[in-house]
C-alpha cells in the first residue's frame, strides 16, 4: 500500500503527541480504506470518530444514569387546532448538560444493537408519561415512539411491549409505534404478520419518513397501518418550481389514505404557510416548529395540560 500519512496543520501549534495521534488516525483511515491513497489527517472526520467512540463507550452507562431523556412534540388536528398527540424523541444529554442529538446515535445503535434496548426503555419513557397524565388530570393523550427495524427481529418484541403496559396499566391505543417503510421492502409478508400481532393486541402503527426514499404505493396496500407520517421533503419541495405537482402528489396520497382509513401527518410545519398547503391536500395532522420544537416532557406538561 502506498500510503503516506499527513498531518494538516491548518490550526496551527499542535503538541508532539496529538501529531502521533493525528498520525496513526491517517494511517488507521488509510487501512481501512478500498485503495491505494493519500490520506491526511481530517479535523472533522476525527471529530466524528471521537465522537463514535464516546458514544459506544458511555452508551450503556448512559442509559442506567438516565442520560437519554424523552423529549417530546405535539401534533395537531389541521381543522380545529387542537392537540391530539405527542410524538417521544430521544435527546441524550450528558452529565455537563451538553446535549447529542439523535442523528448521531441511532444509526451507530442500529449497527450495533443498542437501539433494541434504547427503544425499549423509550416505549417505558412513554408509558409511565401517559400514566401520570392519567393519575394527575384524569386524561392523556396517546404518544408515537419511534421503534427501530432490529425489534422486529426479536422474539419476544410484542411479549415485551405488552409487558409495559400491563406493568403501567396504559391501554395500547395510546400507544403508536412508528416504523420505517424500508423495514417493508425486505419482508412485507414477514412484517405485516407481526403489525397484525400488534395490531390484535390495541397499539396502532404508523408508517413514517413516506415519501423519502423508496416509497410505494405497493407497501401502502399490503401493509395493515393505521397512519401514514408524510415526509418533511414533500413541504421543502412546495417552495421549489415543483410547487404543483407535489401538490397533487400530496392530495392524491390523502385522498387515497383517507379511503383506506389512514390518518395522514405532515411533518415538518414550518410556517402558516406550511400548514395551509397540508390543509388544503386533505392532511388530518400536522407535526413541525411551526407548533413547537420537540421539547422536555415536564415543560409539555405545563404548557398543554
Ligand atoms: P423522525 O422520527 O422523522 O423525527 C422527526 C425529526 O424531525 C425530529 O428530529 C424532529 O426534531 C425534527 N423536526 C420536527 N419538526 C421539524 C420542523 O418543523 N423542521 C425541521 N427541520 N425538523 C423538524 P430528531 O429529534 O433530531 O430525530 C431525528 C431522528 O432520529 C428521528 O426522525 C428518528 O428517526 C430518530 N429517533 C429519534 N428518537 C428515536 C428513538 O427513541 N428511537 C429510534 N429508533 N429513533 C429515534
Ligand atoms: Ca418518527
Ligand atoms: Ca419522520
Amino acid at each position: 500500500m502506498g500510503v503516506v500519512a499527513g498531518v494538516d496543520m491548518q490550526h496551527g501549534e499542535i503538541r508532539r503527541e496529538e501529531v502521533m495521534t493525528h498520525v496513526m488516525f491517517a494511517l488507521n483511515s488509510a487501512r481501512e480504506g478500498q485503495q491505494d491513497n493519500l490520506w491526511f489527517y481530517n479535523t472533522q472526520l476525527h471529530a466524528s470518530e471521537e465522537l463514535a467512540n464516546y458514544i459506544e463507550s458511555h452508551m450503556n452507562r448512559a442509559l442506567q444514569h438516565g442520560e437519554f431523556k424523552m423529549f417530546l412534540q405535539p401534533k395537531i388536528e389541521l381543522k380545529t387546532g387542537k392537540l391530539v398527540g405527542a410524538e417521544a424523541l430521544v435527546r441524550w444529554i450528558k452529565a455537563d448538560g451538553t446535549m447529542i442529538f439523535p442523528n448521531q446515535f441511532i444509526p451507530l445503535f442500529e449497527q450495533n444493537g443498542f437501539s433494541v434496548e434504547l427503544d425499549m426503555y423509550m416505549v417505558e419513557q412513554v408509558c409511565r408519561q401517559i400514566r401520570f397524565w392519567m393519575d394527575s388530570y384524569g386524561v392523556s393523550i396517546p404518544i408515537s415512539v419511534n421503534q427501530s427495524k432490529l425489534l422486529f427481529y426479536q422474539d419476544n418484541y410484542v411479549e415485551k411491549l405488552c409487558e409495559l403496559i400491563e406493568r403501567y396499566q396504559v391501554p395500547a391505543r395510546m400507544i403508536t409505534l412508528e416504523i420505517l417503510e424500508g423495514l417493508a421492502m425486505e419482508d412485507a409478508r414477514g412484517l405485516n404478520d407481526r403489525l397484525l400481532e400488534l395490531k390484535e393486541k390495541g397499539f396502532r402503527i404508523s408508517m413514517d419518513d413516506f415519501g423519502s426514499g423508496y416509497s410505494s404505493f405497493n407497501t401502502l396496500s399490503s401493509l395493515d397501518i393505521d397512519e401514514l407520517k408524510l415526509d418533511r421533503g414533500f413541504l421543502m419541495e412546495m417552495h421549489g418550481s415543483r410547487r404543483e405537482r407535489q401538490q397533487l402528489i400530496l392530495e392524491q396520497i390523502a385522498q387515497l389514505a383517507g379511503k383506506m382509513n389512514i390518518t395522514t401527518v405532515a411533518e415538518g410545519v414550518e410556517t402558516r404557510e406550511d400548514e395551509e398547503i397540508i390543509l388544503q391536500a386533505g392532511c388530518d395532522y400536522g407535526q413541525g416548529y411551526y407548533y413547537s420544537r420537540p421539547i422536555d416532557a415536564q415543560v409539555f406538561t405545563e404548557i398543554y395540560f
